[in-house]
């Protein structure tokens, strides 16, 4: 493969520091022209030292002078702000982009990198859950692929590799299950973030760990996997996998079941993204089955996990509800996080967010702002009410 120049959105996240390990090693295929952080400054200048990067961008202003006094003189760019990551990825020299951000912030310069014609390295989940219809209609008109980098998807979609036209007739999406499965309901509700933060498999980032841990991150995927995969909620199987080894599934019409496997290891799926179709070499820890001796599978618990539920049922409906749900749920799990939530309260404030946030059928992009907004407002007075 050619050289290819990358821009990291989030590079001081979990995803982009593993991302910029997959650099490290390629780095005669890979050229970085852009890092990205919200607030991290000192990591992100020692990134972009350490990569030769040509620009960055500070999302948090008030940070702006402490990168740009230690980059400049380096000859690096320095930008602040969100529009300038908007910018740089719409009209830079730029030929793959690795949307790593948190959240629902994550939407509006995934948008631009499509508007620019940049192949997207999508890790972030939310910009599909709050607004797949758009997103992929947009990639398109633009014919940008969308390459997956969230494991279970990237599974599918390597498992989809050689399948010529024959169409999926169900995805096997796998989950850990977290580090609640083998709780009861009783001790589940009266967890601790501190519990809740304990992964048994994967090491991520706070908000998708919590997310793990209620499996609204599989509800995430669910609807991430309707957008990327064009198929019906109905057809998107969840199954509890506690080793984490086979990463999602592929069935087709015969019932033949294509799976992909490996040990968690989020650089895999980075790497494949990035390379893609080319595979790589990677010096991960590589599977022996006679070492393994035995993957379980489990349906899930819904009574347990209502998340999962309220993911399906959004995504039936369909709209605007994906992003409702997705705001709902970033504004619990920040108040689950300051501890003023209990461990159901998550699902508890989602759902009664979905009930009472306006539903708009076919949304606009600036609906969906609006309606991120709103959730976000009706989410933060219920829980308003609740502590009082
Ligand atoms: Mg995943």
């Amino acid at each position: 493969m050619g050289k290819r120049k990358i821009a990291i959105l989030g590079s001081t996240g979990s995803i982009g520091r593993q991302a910029l390990d997959v650099v490290s090693q390629h780095r005669d295929l890979f050229e970085v022209e852009l890092l990205t952080a919200n607030n991290s400054s000192e990591l992100l200048i020692q990134q972009a030292k350490e990569f030769d990067v040509n620009n960055v961008v500070i999302c948090n202003e008030a940070k702006y002078e402490e990168v740009a006094d230690a980059l400049q003189p380096e000859g690096i760019k320095v930008f602040a702000g969100m529009k300038s990551v908007c910018d740089l990825v719409r009209d830079g020299d730029i030929d793959i982009v690795l949307t790593a951000m948190v959240g629902f912030s994550g939407l509006e310069s995934t948008v631009a990198a499509i508007e620019g014609g940049k192949a997207i390295a999508l890790s972030n989940k939310e910009t599909l859950v709050a607004a797949g219809s758009i997103v992929t209609r947009l990639a398109r008109e633009h014919q940008v692929p969308l390459l997956p980098v969230d494991s279970e998807h990237s599974a599918i979609f390597q498992c989809l590799q050689g399948c010529g036209n024959n169409r999926i007739s169900k995805i096997h999406l796998t989950a850990s299950g977290g580090p609640f499965r083998t709780w009861t309901r009783e001790q589940v509700a009266a967890a601790t973030k501190e519990q809740a933060l304990r992964h048994p498999n994967w090491s991520m980032g706070s908000k998708v760990t919590i997310d793990s841990s209620t499996m609204m991150n599989k509800g995430l995927e669910v609807i991430e996997a309707k957008w990327l995969f064009n198929v019906a909620p109905d057809d998107i199987n969840v199954v509890v996998h506690p080793e984490s080894i086979v990463h999602s599934m592929v069935e087709f019409a015969d019932g033949a079941v294509i799976a992909q496997l490996g040990h968690p290891d989020m650089r895999e799926p980075i790497q494949y993204a990035l390379s893609y179709p080319v595979r790589l070499s990677l010096n991960n820890r590589k599977l022996d089955f006679a070492e393994l001796a035995k993957l379980s599978f489990y349906a899930p618990d819904r009574e347990k996990f209502p998340c999962l539920d309220l993911a399906f049922e959004s995504i039936r409906k369909g709209g605007n509800m994906g992003c409702i749900m997705n705001a709902a749920n970033e504004v619990a799990v920040a108040a689950y996080l300051r501890d003023e939530i209990s461990f159901y309260g998550i699902s508890d404030l989602v759902a009664d967010t979905m009930a009472g946030v306006n539903f708009v059928a076919e949304p606009t992009l600036d609906d969906i702002f609006a309606t991120n907004e709103s959730a976000k407002q009706h989410a933060a007075a219920l829980l308003k009410e609740r502590k009082r």
